[in-house]
């Protein structure tokens, strides 16, 4: 068995792209492990635009991305929804954190941090500057939330139970930064909370985001972690992420090569080690991740 089950039918899981540039086989495979997990145990899909990062994304990607999504046989169970339509839902978050005392104006720019801490290949854990500092709210945007040290414990399907220390990690988290753009970890964590989404589909490369995100969630009054499953990330011949840009693993391309959803399909399963890389269909797809968990 490479994969548990989730514990229940009738869970909500998400698929949640960034429009900032058009899909790719590394998408279609997350998309494969998000659908493919809610079909074989009964699940819900939501599907969630995330469009927090207001200067790298654009309408037309977001188009393109839902259409391909149409074409592969991906259709979501409700209505897409854009994060940059949810402001109000992020701006309540934070007044009730606020509420607790755990909010405070930061004024520190990436160039401050790293005078501070020195220089990191890695993530910069934010070393505090501003907690104490009492920055006037009215002179910046940037806030931050304070992190209090805890272990915070998740079971991954895949991985088993991990523990993670977000204090240690990165520090009292960023909520928005001072262009006034909510951040990643902000937005998920609220609409993971407010879609009642609990088993989160997602790459590894997020994996280190995950203790964060349940440490904000409990703050805000969530009571139980959804449960994760970080699937392995699709990587090109040199080991790489795929990019959005390369061409050719873009679906767009593959389209207009005259490939068929089944191929396409086929080339995103060979990637996640669900087939050799025939053409494959969807109750092919499901049958494979019953299997892997041994049904
Ligand atoms: N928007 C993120 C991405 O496109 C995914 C976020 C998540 O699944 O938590 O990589």
């Amino acid at each position: 068995m490479l994969l548990k089950r989730p514990s229940a039918t009738g869970f909500v899981t998400r698929f949640a792209p960034a429009p900032t540039g058009f899909l790719h086989l590394g998408h279609v495979a997350s998309a494969m492990a998000v659908w493919g997990v809610a079909r074989a145990f009964g699940g819900r899909v939501l599907l969630r635009i995330e469009d927090h990062d207001q200067l790298r994304s654009r309408p037309e990607y977001e188009a393109a991305i839902i259409e391909d999504l149409r074409w592969l046989g991906f259709d979501p169970d409700e209505a897409p929804v854009r994060q940059s339509d949810r402001h109000a839902l992020y701006r309540d978050a934070l007044h009730r954190l606020d509420a607790q005392g755990l909010i405070y104006a930061c004024g520190c720019s990436r160039k401050s941090i790293e005078a501070a801490t020195g220089p990191s290949d890695g993530e910069i854990r934010y070393p505090g500057l501003c907690r104490d500092a009492h920055i006037d709210p009215a002179a910046v945007a940037a806030r931050r939330v304070r992190l209090e040290p805890r272990v915070l414990s998740f079971d991954d399907l895949r991985l088993g139970r991990i523990e993670q220390t977000a204090s240690d990690q990165c520090g009292d988290l960023l909520a928005r930064d001072r262009a006034g753009n909510w951040t990643y970890q902000f937005a998920v964590a609220v609409d993971d909370l407010e879609q009642k989404v609990d088993l989160v589909i997602r790459g590894e490369d997020l994996l280190a985001s995950t203790g964060r995100q349940i440490q904000l969630a409990e703050l805000l009054g969530r009571t139980s972690p959804p449960t994760f499953l970080h699937h392995p990330l699709i990587v090109d011949a040199t080991g790489q992420k795929l990019s959005k840009s390369r061409g050719d693993t873009g679906v767009r391309e593959l389209r207009a090569a005259g490939h068929t959803v089944e191929e396409v399909l086929g080339q995103a399963a060979a990637a996640l080690g669900l087939s050799p890389g025939a053409p494959i269909s969807h109750a092919e797809i499901t049958a494979k991740i019953q299997e892997w968990a041994g049904q």
